[in-house]
Parts: C-alpha cells; structure tokens; sequence
C-alpha cells in the first residue's frame, strides 16, 4: 500500500512540473484535493458506481441512436492583450475535440494495428452554446480582462469574486476556463465533483488548434481515468486497454511490455495517457461505454442531454461590450477627509491626463484637477465641511462617481 502510494503521490508531482508539449495533467491531483472533503469523496464514489454498472451493460450506455452534443462555454481570462483567445483559435480547439471523440482525426493511420479494432468512435460532440440560462443569443466565448496574470490549481478562475470568471449552470454547460495555468496544461473534474467548480480548466499554452490537452481532459470530465489508474500497473476500470505500469514520456515507438500485457504491450498512444499529443489518436470501446455511462438517466452528467445550451435562442441581443472589471476601481482615502485626498489610479495608467471635477451638494463645481500622477492628491482644506461629489471620465467611456466627506 505504501508503495502505491508513493507512485500516486509522484503521479500528482510529475503531473505539476511537467511543461512543454508533453501533455500534463494534473486532474488526478486536483481530485485527490477535492475528495479532502467527505461529502465530494463520496459523491464521487457514487458516480463512479453508477458509471461501471452501466458501463458494464453496453445496450444501457446508449442515450439514443444519435450522438450526444454538449453545449460548450469558454471563459477565456487574459491579463495581457496575446492572452486573448481568438474565435478561430477556439473554433480550430473545438475540431481537434471533435476529430479524436468522433474517430476522424487524420492520424488515425498511426494507432498500432494491434489496437485498431478496439478503437472507437464515441459518438460524442462538443459545440459552443448558442444560447444562455436566459435564452439569449451567445458566442460560447467569454473574454475576461483579469488582473491575475498566472493562475494555479486553486480553482479561483472559476470565481467572479476571485477574480476569474463564474461557471455558467454546470448542469447545462460544460466550462471550459482558459488561462495562463502556470507549471502545467490543464485539470478537469471528475463525475460527481463539487458542482459549482465543475469543467475543464486549459493553460493557454495548451490551447489551439492540433492541442489534445483538451481531448484527455474531456475524458476525465466524463469519467475516464488515466490508462495506468494513477498506481503501479492500478486499474481504469476499462476493459479493453491493457494494464500499463506508469505514465508514458514523450513519444514510444516500440512495443513496450509492462505489467504482463505482452503482446500488445502498453496502449501509450492512448489519449488518457501522458504521451506528447502528436502521438495520441485513440479512445477505445470500452471508455466509450464509460463515458456514455455519465449520461444514462441518475448519471453524473445526463442534465447535459437536456440542455438547451445549443436551443435556437429566443432573445436576441446585440453583443455587449466587455466588461469593466469590477474589482479594479479608483482607491480613496481617507474619507473622511482633513486636509489632503488622495486617490490611487495606479490600477489603470489611462486615467493619466484626465480632469476630475469635484461638485457639492446643490452640483456647483468647486475644483478641478487634471490627473498627473498614478497617486494623486487634492488639496482639499479650503472647502466648507460638507459632502462633496468626485467625478471623471477617460476615453475608453469609463467613469468615476465618488463621494466624500470634508471634516
Ligand atoms: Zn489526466
């Protein structure tokens, strides 16, 4: 036990310092935080219940005769203009997905012939959301300014309060949040995690069109594990992929037995493995069947086969510009005040050269001032007691309305 431990531990590690274009991981970690708490432990467990007794009746892990479609919600944070997201960045993202759930991804040829008849087209699809929890039109795609400029396995780009952005209703969308993750590629929830973090979370790094970061994460998102069940040789619960000691580096080219699993040895070309994404380019039949299992009625994820995230939207709005980050705002102080005000625009450099115009009560101006300095004070100790009304405004149309007290 000890021993298996310490593999799993060394998973978590290596799934935190790995960088680059060898895929890295670190869901398998996050999870392990996760079920720190009982209620989501056993949550969790449940889920898994349900997927491998459903899983292991193939004729029930089917939803229908069509392909199951889930509504996709991208919140894309940036701290600097190159961390923008394009649409045809996220659209190319979007058909990578697609390609390796749907079997069509053009290196198909490369998975070993020993495994191709296990290789399976999940019969699952990702599409960004054409309409809201309120039926209004949508992109799919939220671009954030955040002043945040690297983000870590905490889950705060999942909340508006932190900073990040909140989910969109997790029963209905799946969110998918794009950062500058540092240190590594991505993390997902598993079926049956805390509901309100639940998605994908992709470095920016890891993003674009050709990426599989994003195909593996999706995987755990829907209930697969890695193909060496994060153990010595551990298990994935899938029948169909052999045992394989550990996680694989780089890109193998050769048989590689472990674990007993000669002749065919170990399945690295896999997508849940860790092999560099030009080397992965299969799912199997039996993390179809588990996958599929989520959306069966009581399944972790079968809100998504309902959802009207990708319904013709009732409301149609024109896109509103983006929004002005709420938690970056002039700093005041003190208020009340004697002598000296003093206001912090160092969140926003643009104010620089701008006038604040300072009214009374009846709206008479009493003193103007153009902004000079990231701090600027306002000699304000020759004004009658009494509250008094700041304001600016800068070329972007954004504004400052403040109230003060002179003592
Ligand atoms: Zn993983």
């Amino acid at each position: 036990m000890k021993v298996l431990r310490f593999l799993f531990f060394t998973t978590g590690v290596f799934c935190l310092t790995a960088a680059g274009a060898q895929l890295s991981c670190s869901t398998a970690a996050y999870t392990k935080l996760q079920e720190s708490d009982p209620a989501i432990a056993r949550s969790i467990r449940t889920a898994e219940q349900f997927i491998q007794q459903a899983a292991d009746f193939p004729n029930m892990a089917r939803i229908e005769n069509g392909v199951v479609r889930i509504p996709v919600v991208i919140h894309n944070l940036y701290h600097t203009p190159d961390q923008k997201i394009t649409d045809a960045q996220v659209a190319a993202q979007l058909e990578t997905l697609n390609q390796a759930f749907r079997r069509k991804n053009p290196d198909t040829v490369n998975t070993p012939v020993s495994f191709r008849a296990v290789a399976a087209d999940c019969e699952i699809e990702f599409s960004l959301a054409t309409s809201d929890a309120r039926k209004r039109n949508t992109t799919g795609i939220i671009r954030k300014y955040s002043p945040i400029s690297s983000w870590v396995m905490d889950d705060k780009m999942k909340k508006s309060a932190e900073m990040g952005d909140d989910a969109w209703d997790t029963r209905n969308y799946l969110n998918i949040w794009v950062c500058n993750l540092d240190k590594f590629a991505g993390y997902s929830t598993v079926p049956g995690s805390d509901f309100s973090m639940d998605g994908i979370v992709i470095g920016l790094a890891a993003f674009g069109g050709g990426q599989k970061t994003i195909v593996h994460e999706a995987g755990h998102w829907m209930g697969l594990k890695h193909l060496w069940g994060d153990a010595y040789c551990g298990d994935d619960a899938v029948d169909d992929t052999p045992k394989q000691a550990s996680y694989t580096v780089g890109c193998p080219t050769t048989v590689r037995v472990t674990c007993g699993n000669n002749p065919t040895g170990d399945m690295y070309n896999n997508y849940m493995d860790f092999t560099n994404d030009v080397c992965m380019n299969l799912f199997t039949k039996g993390q179809k069947s588990r996958m599929l299992a989520a959306f069966n009625p009581g399944g972790a994820r079968t809100s998504l086969i309902s959802s009207t995230g990708l319904d013709r939207p009732l409301i149609f709005e024109s896109a509103l510009p983006e929004e002005d980050p709420r938690w970056l705002q002039v700093k005041m102080y003190p208020n009340p005040v004697n002598a000296e005000l003093n206001l912090d625009f160092s969140y926003d450099v643009r104010w620089l050269g701008k006038t604040i115009f300072v009214t009374n009560l009846v709206g008479q101006s009493v003193m103007n001032v153009t902004i000079s300095s990231k701090i600027q004070s306002l000699d304000v100790k020759n004004l009658k007691p009494g509250v008094y009304f700041l304001a600016a405004k800068n070329d972007q149309g954004l504004s400052i309305k403040m109230k003060f007290i002179k003592l």
